[in-house]
């Protein structure tokens, strides 16, 4: 498995170089079953009825070869594709501009309704190659004469018995009366209701059918269930479930490379010791995983279909298929890496609303259910790191602790008069700073979801050479609070010159601000106790801070800081030497980045 081979399965059906530099760009390793029996169709002019639901990869199964077949110079439509609904039409047009993203000059244009007719007009006017919209919209501009489609070479009609359960078949019809007949036609459906095979039989000349057959292998050891996922929050999800399960090691299996790499970086990210493979990797690098997998060393594998296949590992307890696969087959396989040498195991399928269909045909085609369960809420995640919490801390009770620890236990209590509970409560709250006990952000997975609220950032600018560090703040718009009341609280509390709070991001129900790296301890309490309009700012380390580069910019997540700021620390103990405060902090031969307004003066 060599770099070389990664598109050759494409390259064998005979789609051109432009076209395969995009699937290797966007990570597609092979095609998926309906993808290499339908191309070869396409490309050589056939037509075709291919029995296949969202989610299989019939998109690219129609888009490539029909791309390879555009005549780019011809300014005029050469291929229209049918979709029932407003949202697939706008997916096919953008998976079309994803592969036809190195062909020069490539135009396409969404048609549906509920959108003003006026951009449609302007774009179809000024010429298109391939034309994707629902029905209605397409007869709309068909009877005003805006569209000619008189003279496309390929027609595709995706979801036809969706289009059919919608009402729109007669639209349809109408449609493929305007078509000159020659055309080559591909005709895509889940289902082949008799209206469906009615179309087909009047409008389809000797189409290949194909179906994409699969295993039926039966998986009884495998515990199987699947959770419904929005698109967006399956990292989330992922979370999640890793967080709320007792595993040995989990193989979680996605569709493209990139992923493969975002996904395990995260699963880093979070504390977990995780690896990727995919097709890209060579075989060296693919052994010393696998080995590494064998031997303990991390414990989450993410690859994809092609880079796991005869993967021989007993060591998976659990598979994520964080992706849907193609296929009943692939779904067969992939979680036939769990159960193995007689144990059992545990399978999750992340689902999106629009793979519901695909979710049911698998379920037919290995005659089970694989039944929905409930992915679990932020309560359940902050109970179960309790619970964690609590076995650990019984764990280590095995062993006694130190005299030194010990003694300094019974000084601290009786010097400071305070409870052993309030000693343990602060060392909690102390060793879950960085890992808090609590789920409550949606940032936790690198995403947040309050997407569309414009954050308010302050004007102020870190100090160009202070390395800076971003804190988390349990205050945010919804509290009533404003930039400036931060500022304001953290300089007079601090007494520190107001350049050294860096960005503000100001959020509904949290927000961030920068502060110099390397606060020592006293400062960090004291700005613990602070309050704004009554309530605690709840400041945490956040991870590393951007700014304070020089170029005050921030990127999303924070992770491509040019800084050298100090990343937040994730074990969930304490850096060792922790308490020492700023002077252990402070880079070598560095000034001191946290000075009081006081303490400056009365060095100066
Ligand atoms: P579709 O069934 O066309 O809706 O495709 C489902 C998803 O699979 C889309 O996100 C595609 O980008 C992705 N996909 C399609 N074909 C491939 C492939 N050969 N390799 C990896 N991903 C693919």
């Amino acid at each position: 498995m060599t770099s070389s081979t990664q598109t050759t399965g494409f390259q064998e059906l005979g789609l051109p170089e432009p076209i395969l530099q995009s699937l290797r760009e966007l990570g597609y390793e092979t095609p998926s079953p309906i993808q290499q029996a339908s191309i070869p169709v396409v490309m050589t002019g056939g037509d075709l009825i291919g029995q296949a639901q969202t989610g299989t990869g019939k998109t690219a199964a129609f888009a490539l070869p029909l791309l390879a077949k555009l005549d780019p110079t011809q300014n005029e439509p050469q291929v229209l594709v049918m979709t029932p609904t407003r949202e697939l039409a706008v997916q096919v047009a953008e998976a079309f501009q994803r592969y036809a993203r190195h062909l020069p000059k490539f135009r396409i244009a969404p048609i549906y309704g509920g959108q003003d007719f006026r951009p449609q007009l302007k774009l179809l006017k000024q010429g298109v190659h391939v034309v994707v919209g629902t029905p209605g919209r397409l007869l709309d501009h068909l009877r005003r004469g805006s569209l000619d489609i008189s003279r496309i070479h390929s027609l595709v009609l995706d979801e036809a018995d969706e289009m059919l359960r919608m009402g729109f078949i007669e639209d349809v019809e109408a449609i493929l009366s305007h078509c000159s007949g020659n055309q080559q036609t591909a005709l895509f459906s889940a289902t082949m209701p008799q209206a469906i095979r009615r179309i087909a039989d009047n409008y389809l000349t000797d189409p290949q059918h194909i179906v994409i057959k699969s295993a039926t292998a039966t998986v009884d050891r495998i515990d199987q269930s699947h959770w419904l996922v929005d698109g967006r929050r399956k990292l989330e999800a992922l979370r999640r479930y890793l967080e709320t399960r007792t595993f040995d090691a989990v193989i979680v299996f996605v569709r493209t490379r990139d992923s493969a790499s975002e996904v395990a970086e995260k699963v880093n990210a979070w504390g977990y010791r995780s690896e990727a493979i995919h097709g890209a990797i060579n075989q060296n690098q693919r052994e010393k995983v696998i080995n590494g997998l064998k031997k303990n060393k991390f414990d989450i594998l993410v690859a994809t279909d092609v880079a796991a296949r005869g993967l021989d590992v007993d060591r998976f307890s659990h598979v994520v298929n964080f992706d849907i696969p193609y296929d009943s087959e692939s779904y067969v396989h992939r979680i036939g890496r769990t159960g193995r040498a007689g144990r059992s195991g545990t399978a999750i399928l992340f689902v999106t609303r629009r793979e519901h269909r695909l979710l049911r045909s698998i379920e037919q085609d290995t005659k089970q259910r694989i039944p929905r369960s409930d992915m679990p809420d932020q309560e359940a995640v902050t109970e179960q790191r309790i619970s964690r919490f609590k076995e650990n801390v019984a764990t280590a009770l095995a062993n006694p602790p130190s005299e030194l620890a010990s003694q300094l236990a019974k000084d601290i209590t009786a010097e400071l008069q305070v409870t052993p509970e309030t000693i343990t409560a602060l060392l909690i709250d102390w060793l879950h700073e960085d890992n808090p006990l609590t789920s409550n952000d949606p940032e936790e997975t690198g995403k947040s979801d309050e997407p569309d609220i414009p954050h308010e950032a302050s004007s102020l600018k870190a100090h160009p050479e202070v390395e800076m560090e971003r804190f988390r703040l349990d205050l945010g718009k919804s509290h009533g609070i404003g930039v400036g009341d931060i500022v304001g609280a953290i300089i007079n509390e601090l007494g520190i010159d107001s350049e050294l709070v860096g960005e503000i991001n100001l959020r509904r129900r949290y927000s961030t601000v920068d502060l110099p790296a390397g606060m020592p301890r006293e400062l960090f309490s004291q700005l613990k106790k602070i309050k704004i309009r009554k309530k605690l700012l709840g400041i945490r380390r956040y991870g590393k801070s951007d700014s304070g580069s020089g170029s005050g910019s921030r990127s999303g997540s924070g992770s491509t800081s040019k800084a050298a700021a100090k990343p937040a620390n994730k074990s969930s103990r304490p850096a060792k030497g922790k308490p020492g405060g700023a002077n252990k902090r402070l880079p070598k031969g560095g000034k001191p980045k946290f000075q009081r307004r006081s303490d400056r003066s009365s060095k100066n």
